[in-house]
């Protein structure tokens, strides 16, 4: 990157980190950014600087949020003995956008993945176990249909199943290895409204 001024080659590598962005998009995106007038270009800076300091993970179901906790937590007309769980917030807003979910959400944070080294206990389910002896009727697991989403749900179906909880699955309509938060809507609400037993 020597041919550009070190200041761009330092902005392109820094873009470049990020996912999903490669290194013609971080190309692109360096110049447009010098491009913009300065207070724009300050506003962008000021605003990720917010987000990373302002942030923070509920302490209830450990969505990122702005206060201790969430306003989906703090909200006495949700039905607080439902519980989703999700693997990070994406899919919780993935849920929310339906409009027709009333219950609240635990986000894991992640999904178990032998092939990633990641256990049972890298992912929140420690605190979705102690959520769980309070009031809940119901746990719907809306892990991703991915192998490790799958993995996830059958090994949180098998240590729920002994306190007695109903433990239900999302129905598969949701595509194999589909990100939940590119799934619309509608293949969303049926998936919850066909969710099966385990
Ligand atoms: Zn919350």
């Amino acid at each position: 990157m020597e041919y550009y001024s070190t200041h761009i080659g330092k902005l392109i590598e820094e873009l470049g980190r990020l996912p999903g962005i490669g290194p013609k998009s971080a190309q692109r995106l360096a110049f447009h950014i010098i491009s913009m007038p300065a207070d724009q270009v300050k506003q962008l800076a000021d605003t990720i600087t917010a987000a990373k300091t302002n942030v923070q993970y509920c302490r209830i179901c450990g969505t990122l949020t702005d206060a201790e906790v969430c306003p989906i937590c703090a909200n006495p007309a949700r039905d607080h003995r439902q519980i989703m769980v999700v693997e990070n917030s994406r899919d919780l807003a993935a849920y929310e956008k339906t409009q027709k979910y009333e219950g609240v959400y635990h986000v894991l944070q992640g999904a178990i993945s032998p092939m990633l080294g990641i256990g049972p206990d890298d992912i929140r389910l420690k605190e979705l176990m102690q959520r769980l002896q309070g009031d809940v009727d119901e746990v719907i697991i809306a892990t991703n249909s991915s192998l490790e989403g799958e993995t996830t749900a059958m090994y949180i179906s098998k240590l729920i199943k002994p306190t007695g909880i109903r433990v239900t699955r999302i129905a598969s309509g949701v595509p194999v290895g589909g990100d939940l938060e590119y799934i619309d809507e509608v293949t969303l609400l049926r998936a919850l409204q066909g969710r099966t037993e385990l």
